[in-house]
This record gives C-alpha cells, sequence and structure tokens, in this order.
C-alpha cells in the first residue's frame, strides 16, 4: 500500500441517568411513545432556564478518569449555533475550548491512541420520515439527553484498529456504568475521519491527507466495513491523479458503500460563544479523588489480574472481562475451590472449572441473562461438581447430563447423582456381564470388527455406553470389549 491510513473518531455516549441534561424529564432512551418525556425546558420555550445535571457531569469525569484523561479544573458550557428541525433551540449546548475532560488515552493492542478530550453536551431530538410522505415527524424525547462525545487524535491506522477501539471504549463505558452504550439502540454512535497519506513522506510526521468524515456507524461490524470501503475509494481517487474532497459522508449499508452527503462546515460557521444561562463550573482536586475512587476495576486491569491469579491464558482471560457475568461466577466457583479440601490440585480444578464454563454453561445459557434469578446452578455446587470430576468420582461424560439437570432444577450435583444413579460402574463382573449381553445382540457388529473395521468398535462401545447411562469409562470399557471380542 502507498498510502497510509489515518482516522480519528468521534463516538457520542448517551449518559443513563434519571433525568436528561438541563431538565427534569425523564431520560429514558428507550421510550417508544413519541413526544411523552418532553417540558418547555428542552421544548426550548421562550424563558426558559437550563440547570446542569451534576450526575451527567460526574459521570462524564468518570469517563474521563477511566480514560486517563486530565481532568479540568476550570469547565464551561458553549453555545453552538445551527439550525435543524430537531434542535428546538436553534443551537446546541455542548463545549468548545473548555471540556471537562483533555488528553487521556486508550490502549489498543500495544499502540496507544490518544484521546483529544470529552466534552458533554445535549442530545437533538429525532427526525422520523414516513415513506412515501412529503413529510417528516419530530420526535423531541431525545432532546435534551446527556450526550458524552470522545474526539480522538488521527492516530488510528486501520478499519480494525477503529473497531477495537470502539469495543474496549464500549467495554469501559459499561464497566463504569455511566452508559449501556447499545450500538443498535444509538445509545453509542460512531463517526469516523479517515484520510490517507503517502508513505513516502517523513513517518514521524507524515503530511495528513484530506479527511473525510464518516457519520452514523451503528455497528462495530459497519465502523469497520465503511472504513476499509472509504480506504479503499481513497486510494483510487488518488491512484487516479484526483484530489480527496472534503466532505461529510454517510454509508448505504445495501450498497456496502459511502455516499456524499454534504460538504463539511468550518468551525466558525457555528459561532460558538459562553453559555450566558449557564455559570462555568470549577473542580476541587478533592471532589476529582472522590470520583476517582467510584471507579471500579477497569477492563485492562481486570484481565490482568485473571492472567496472574488464575494463570489462565490471555484469550480467556479476555473472554471473562468481556462477559463480565460469567467472570464473577468463575471467580465465585474459584474462590469455592480453594476452600476444598480432597486434596486436588488447584490449577487442574481450574482448568476443568474455565473449560465446563466457557464450553458447556455457555452452550446452556446461549445469551441467556446469568443474573437473572432463573440462573439455579449456585457457585457452590458448580464448584462440588467440578470436585467430583477433579477427583474422578464422576466420568466427564456423566458430568454433563449431571449439569444440564442442575441447571433445570437447581439441585446440587451428588443429589442428581444419586437419584439417578449415575456414579461410576467399578464391579468389573457387572460391566463385563452388560458387554457380553450387547456383542450378543449385536452379532453383525463383532463380525465386522473382527474383518477389521474400527467404526464397528465405535459402534459397540456407544451400546455399552448408552446401556450403563455413561457409568463407565469409554477407554477402559474400549478395552475391555476387544479383549472379550478376541478371546
Ligand atoms: P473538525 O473541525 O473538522 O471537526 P477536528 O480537527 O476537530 O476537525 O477533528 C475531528 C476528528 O477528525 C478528530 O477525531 C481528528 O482526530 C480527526 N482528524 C483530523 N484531521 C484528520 C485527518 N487529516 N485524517 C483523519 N482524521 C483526522
Ligand atoms: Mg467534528
Ligand atoms: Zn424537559
Amino acid at each position: 500500500m502507498k498510502y497510509q491510513p489515518v482516522i480519528g473518531l468521534e463516538i457520542h455516549v448517551e449518559l443513563k441517568t434519571k433525568s436528561k441534561m438541563f431538565c427534569s424529564c425523564q431520560n429514558d432512551s428507550l421510550e417508544k411513545h413519541p413526544n411523552v418525556n418532553i417540558c418547555p425546558i428542552c421544548l426550548a420555550h421562550p424563558g426558559t432556564l437550563p440547570v446542569i445535571n451534576k450526575e451527567a457531569v460526574r459521570k462524564v469525569i468518570k469517563a474521563g478518569l477511566a480514560l486517563n484523561c486530565t481532568i479540568s479544573k476550570l469547565a464551561k458550557f458553549d453555545r453552538k449555533s445551527y439550525f435543524y428541525p430537531d434542535i428546538p433551540k436553534g443551537y446546541q449546548i455542548s463545549q468548545y475550548d473548555m471540556p471537562f475532560c483533555e488528553k487521556g488515552f486508550l490502549k489498543v493492542g500495544d499502540r496507544k491512541i490518544e484521546i483529544t478530550r470529552i466534552h458533554l453536551e445535549e442530545d437533538t431530538g429525532r427526525l422520523v420520515h414516513l415513506r412515501g410522505e412529503n413529510y417528516s415527524l419530530v420526535d423531541f424525547n431525545r432532546a435534551g439527553v446527556p450526550l458524552m462525545e470522545l474526539v480522538t487524535e488521527p492516530q488510528i491506522n486501520s478499519a480494525v484498529e477503529a473497531r477495537e477501539f470502539a469495543q474496549k471504549l464500549q467495554l469501559i463505558v459499561r464497566y463504569i456504568n455511566i452508559s449501556d452504550a447499545n450500538m443498535e439502540a444509538g445509545q453509542m454512535r460512531v463517526e469516523a475521519n479517515i484520510s490517507l497519506s503517502k508513505t513516502d513522506s517523513d513517518t514521524k510526521n507524515p503530511k495528513l491527507g484530506t479527511k473525510v468524515e464518516i457519520k452514523n456507524l451503528n455497528s462495530f461490524k459497519v465502523v469497520e466495513k465503511a472504513i476499509d470501503y472509504e480506504i479503499k475509494r481513497q486510494a483510487e481517487v488518488l491512484d487516479n491523479g484526483k484530489e480527496v474532497v472534503q466532505e461529510t459522508r454517510g454509508w448505504n449499508e445495501l450498497k456496502e458503500n459511502t455516499f456524499s452527503q454534504r460538504k463539511k462546515e468550518k468551525a466558525h460557521d457555528y459561532r460558538y460563544f459562553p453559555e450566558p444561562d449557564l455559570p462555568p463550573l470549577s473542580f476541587t482536586d478533592e471532589q476529582i479523588a472522590t470520583i476517582k475512587k467510584e471507579l471500579p476495576e477497569l477492563p485492562e486491569a481486570r484481565k490482568e489480574r485473571f492472567i496472574k491469579e488464575y494463570r489462565l491464558d490471555e484469550k480467556t482471560a479476555y473472554f471473562f472481562v468481556q462477559n463480565k457475568g460469567l467472570g464473577d461466577y468463575f471467580e465465585k466457583v474459584i474462590s469455592e475451590l480453594s476452600t476444598d479440601t480432597s486434596g486436588a490440585d488447584i490449577k487442574k480444578l481450574t482448568n476443568i472449572a474455565t473449560n465446563y464454563i466457557l464450553t458447556d454453561l455457555q452452550g446452556m445459557l446461549k445469551g441467556a441473562n446469568l443474573m437473572k434469578k432463573d440462573f439455579l446452578i449456585t457457585p457452590e455446587n458448580f464448584a462440588e461438581l467440578i470436585i467430583l470430576v477433579g477427583t474422578k468420582k464422576i466420568l466427564s461424560n456423566v458430568a454433563k447430563t449431571v449439569l444440564l439437570e442442575m441447571f433445570q432444577t437447581g439441585a446440587d450435583p451428588s443429589h442428581v447423582i444419586d437419584e439417578k444413579g449415575l456414579s461410576e460402574m467399578k464391579d468389573e463382573d457387572e460391566i463385563l456381564g452388560i458387554i457380553k449381553e450387547i456383542l450378543l445382540k449385536n452379532e453383525k457388529a463383532v463380525s465386522d470388527f473382527k474383518e477389521g473395521k474400527q467404526n464397528a468398535l465405535q459402534f459397540l462401545l456407544g451400546q455399552v455406553m448408552a446401556k450403563t447411562k455413561g457409568r463407565v469409562n469409554p477407554n477402559e470399557a474400549r478395552k475391555m470389549i476387544e479383549k472379550e471380542i478376541n478371546s
């Protein structure tokens, strides 16, 4: 590639607060009925005044702290003037030169992507375009919802890296519980600025090319696809000796391409000026320290801890970071296991527990919510099952049956094993009796095996396992079958 892609992201996140940014209307991003969460303030009736939502400010500072930003001691709101039918005031209250957070970073792989700023603004309403009608409707429920905007430096170099940045951000935002950041629900919206620079210019400070902004990328997949498309499109433009036009483009989901929407307004067109209806805000070190103390363990730290504490590999640890519920469950199970006195090796038990959670348990849950009350397997019971497997009290094929029963009824494993008669058969004569019976019933398979067909042995073993409800060790049983046929 003759060109180095350069990408900067602007990401909006709707904050989860009880009320809107400047009025006491309910902030409910899932409200389906139009224009129910509205009042004279968020409808911008003349003479109304905004009041700052303290919780929203606290949440944006929390984000700044989680993303290694400097928190401004003094911040203010500004008016950004522009006309659009879903912006009732004719301007948006945002922040211009004194945002709450500046100069942070987020690590993606081993690259540190710098964050220019994180500021707070109000969301717009929503236009509803009806198919075939020559008018549009407007829903103001979203107008005035607290909206955090994060801007990165132009330091991202590929579509995959941009997607990963957005995914990491979503995870952090969820960990610190400031937003559900559901992209499909519009709670998190990504805009990507993309340009190409020539790789033969000074690599330390390459001259940035003309950027194109792609708006409203509403899933991670689309973030990646749209950026990739745009990189190819711009490369073609440059290859043909033409110039990239600075503009805003949209993503066409059906055609899977970007299309020109409008030439970009210059910043001064917005006529930013300090919002006269709101005071500037100043913060003491103590106030910032108090918010910092409320931060939970963050994804990156959790991953490192899982690797160190439980000796997990990177991939498994990250799985438990992304699936926080399962990770929390895993930790509870391990803490139960470590009080185990059976003498089994904890490392071995941890491995078994990890496998059972990652495969069997996750399969049973199939996206169902672990936090829901109908998840019946307590960590104690789960740990008990793992110990039974680890100390070979039950066979792993039986354990799966037991686990399913535990999942359905919440019973403890020893209870299930007793009730269903699932403990391992140890009596060799009894097992041999069953084998002989199976061999008698399946003469064809027996002669097939004698002629060298290995599948026949597998079939016979399957019969034995079924007959014993999996209560015999398959390796032992296989040997016994072979021996019996050959005797
Ligand atoms: P604007 O004033 O057009 O909004 P900004 O300088 O505020 O532009 O930057 C907006 C976003 O665009 C930031 O994420 C920034 O990193 C990114 N950006 C700026 N210049 C470029 C460029 N040449 N190529 C890619 N992204 C860029
Ligand atoms: Mg912009
Ligand atoms: Zn309101």
